[in-house]
């Protein structure tokens, strides 16, 4: 692919920390921020921190009514204010309203922690946006040491059904790091989130300044499907991840591997037909989403080169 994208120069960008309230990393470093914008600083745009959901924050909860980073759709958005909508809804709204609506934010960083053994993940949730894709690169390349495995994470939303928070911005990642447990403050999970925030602000400034970026091929995994528990007639979970599956993250999971294990001692083994990279293994958030883990493909996209535009 010759064509090069074009995109006009970032002006603003956002860091959300605590979209979760009880994923720490975030919260910390944006409540850090806030106080002391300093190490944000590129000469090329601006940037401001922002906790997204301060009251689960302070309760240190994941939210209040509802997950905040499912109330991005564009009807909730666009909607009149209602006292009887969830406080999660009411916040989406705010933020788009006092980040967005007056002045279109060019960039969105939202900051996870995951209780899985997900890495460094740099998570997307639309395919078709190279300027994301060339930063995922530019993380992967540049600011993570190569002990520390790192995966590029795709949710493959369709136009206008986009209900994440990086809904509302031109380009956004999300990284999501672990194994944390929630509610608790990692020292070596923290320095690498702070890395590679100001990693994202360095390759937007040299984006600004007219670096080209070259075309090149990115590896990622693709959430093709959502694995329940295995349940009993009342839906209560009957077996746990097997002790095979846990903390297998991103590893190959091929027909007839162990997948669950019962307090009868029963073992159960994938059955599926073709291999499958399974994420968010066991993830404690899950749960109430009835998930064990997610199921990836891996795929390979080509990324064509990027420049600034004019
Ligand atoms: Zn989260």
């Amino acid at each position: 692919m010759n064509s090069s994208s074009q995109y006009t120069s970032i002006n603003r960008a956002l860091i959300v920390g605590g979209t979760h309230g009880d994923e720490m990393s975030g919260v910390v470093l944006a409540k850090h921020w806030l106080k002391d914008p300093s190490e944000l600083h590129r000469k090329t745009f601006t940037t401001k921190a922002v906790i997204g959901n301060p009251l689960a924050v302070e309760r240190c909860t994941r939210y209040i009514d509802m997950d905040l980073n499912r109330s991005f759709a564009q009807e909730n958005l666009s909607a009149s204010e209602s006292e009887s909508d969830p406080y999660e809804v009411k916040r989406a709204r705010e933020i788009y309203q006092n980040h967005v609506k007056k002045e279109p934010v060019d960039f969105i960083c939202d900051l996870h922690n995951t209780t899985s053994n997900m890495g460094a993940t740099i998570l997307l949730c639309k395919a078709g946006d190279p300027f994301s894709l060339h930063m995922a690169n530019y993380l992967r390349k540049n600011c993570l040491d190569y002990a520390l495995p790192s995966y590029v994470y795709l949710i493959d939303t369709k136009e206008g059904e986009n209900i994440y928070l990086q809904n509302i911005a031109r380009h956004s990642l999300a990284l999501e790091l672990g194994p944390q447990p929630q509610g608790v403050i990692r020292a070596d999970i923290l320095s690498r989130m702070r890395n590679l925030v100001n990693c994202c602000l360095d390759f937007i400034d040299l984006f600004n300044q007219g670096t080209e970026f070259p075309c090149f091929e990115l590896e990622m995994y693709k959430v093709a499907s959502k694995v329940d528990y295995p349940r009993d007639a009342d839906g209560e979970i009957e077996g746990i991840i097997h002790k095979e599956l846990q903390d297998k993250d991103y590893l190959p999971l091929k027909p007839g591997d162990p997948t669950f294990q019962t307090l009868k001692g029963t073992e159960l083994f994938y059955d599926g037909k073709e291999e499958i990279y399974p994420t968010f293994i066991n993830e404690a958030a899950y749960y109430e989403k009835k998930v064990a883990f997610i199921a990836m493909q891996k795929i390979h996209q080509v990324v064509p080169a990027l420049k600034v535009q004019g």
